[in-house]
């Protein structure tokens, strides 16, 4: 349950159906991105930079303007089923100008009483106050950037925390309230062997959050991690081979899975019933609109993405860098290649039999997929070599 408040929307047209339990129409997920950060970390390469107090309220006031223009239309068609703010790191927000964008949300568009709405956070950025400010404005899940729970490979990531004040948020955020927390951890770092990388397990696991996501670290050419990494130099070992990399990936389905998550896409792990439904919209293809800078869209058979450049948006200068317009082929492509990152696959129509029926057989032989009736999903070998396999479902001809 939230303690969302009833909010004062008697100038916007959308607000009064906000708060309805009863509410029609096609779920939506709505991402903002908020692209500040204390501080670049080494491997990053995503849309934030350290800012300004001044730039971000200005950014939330743009953020409100290109929600209001979009809502007049949004809302005709669609319910707010989840709120993902992600960054960047959006705790940096002062609490009231991150309320102030959620409130605004919540006046333009219908939003579904038991919306999930989560906040990406970083660690050493949270403090009671703004938790109970998030509480107070609907936030119902945190998900927190820890990455490792050794202090040296964080100072390594260039993170600006360490584990025990990872581990302080932690227990305010139980404190006050949150029954849905989110750790992010990255495996397959410079120097990190198996049983570095179970310890982070068995710490992070000890705190029992609710949904873990375990990804490989990739270094991204352009990073000062990329340049520092090449160079080799102090603290820089080598990365773990390919072999230490998928028995990390073994190692984390075994210890997550003996503590009570269910692996329920390649990186993902919950306890039932705290799947990521944000992040599942984005595998089952339901419409999401992203707010904000590099933002990405979903809405029919239409991508967006809105323009990088701070200045630009600032300005209220919101159009996007590209449209797409999919085909029913990469419509169907995509159908294949994000399903099928869920454990759970895909269910095929008569279409997909036709289409890839030779495909499957082929892959089943293999042992990389499973077909269990009119179900297809990745076997343990195949998540080993998931983006050979999904590659496969890309089509040679229009349909
Ligand atoms: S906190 Fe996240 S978004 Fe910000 S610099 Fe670090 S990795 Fe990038």
């Amino acid at each position: 349950m939230t303690e969302r408040e009833e909010q004062d929307c008697a100038d916007f047209p959308g607000g009064k159906a906000a708060n309805a339990a009863s509410l029609s129409g096609k779920p939506l997920g709505i991402y903002i991105h908020i692209p500040f950060c204390a501080r670049k970390c080494a491997y990053c390469d995503f849309l934030s930079a350290p800012a300004t107090e001044e730039t971000m309220r200005l950014y939330a006031d743009s953020l409100k303007r290109e929600m209001r223009e979009a809502a007049e239309i949004l809302r005709q068609e669609y319910v707010v089923s989840t709120v993902f703010f992600g960054g960047g790191t959006p705790s940096i927000l002062p609490e009231s100008v991150l309320s102030g964008i959620l409130e605004e949300l919540f006046c333009l568009m219908p939003v579904k009483t038991d919306a999930e709405i989560t906040v990406e956070c970083n660690p050493g950025t949270l403090t009671e106050t703004k938790l109970k400010a998030y509480r107070a404005s609907g936030v119902n899940r945190l998900s927190i950037g820890l990455q490792s729970a050794d202090n040296r490979e964080l100072q390594l990531l260039g993170r600006i925390h360490t584990f025990e004040e990872f581990a302080e948020n932690y227990e305010l955020a139980r404190e006050t309230g949150f029954q849905n927390l989110n750790v992010d951890l990255m495996s397959a770092l410079p120097g990190q062997t198996r049983e570095g990388w179970m310890e982070t397990l068995y710490k992070v696991t000890e705190l029992e959050p609710e949904h873990i996501s375990a990804y490989s670290l990739i270094i991204e050419e352009g990073t000062p991690f990329y340049e520092k990494y090449k160079e080799g130099g102090p603290g820089y070992a080598a990365l773990p081979d390919e072999d230490t990399d998928r028995l990390m990936y073994e190692d984390t389905k075994k210890i997550l899975e003996a503590r009570g998550y269910q692996r329920y896409e390649i990186s993902n792990y919950a306890r039932p019933g705290f799947a990521c439904r944000h992040n599942l919209s984005y595998w089952e293809r339901t419409a999401y609109k992203g707010f904000g800078l590099g933002a990405a869209s979903l809405l029919g058979n239409r991508r967006y993405r809105n323009g990088d450049s701070l200045s630009e948006y600032l300005a209220g200068n919101f159009s996007y860098d590209s449209v797409t317009v999919l085909s029913r082929k990469e419509e169907l492509e995509e159908t294949m290649f994000l399903g099928l990152r869920k454990m759970e696959g895909v269910s095929l129509t008569e279409q997909m039999e036709q289409l890839y029926g030779e495909l499957i057989v082929k892959l089943c032989r293999q042992g990389v997929l499973e077909r269990q009736n009119s179900r297809i999903f990745l076997t343990d070998r195949g998540i080993d070599v998931s983006n050979r396999v999904l590659s496969e479902f890309l089509l040679d001809e229009e349909i």
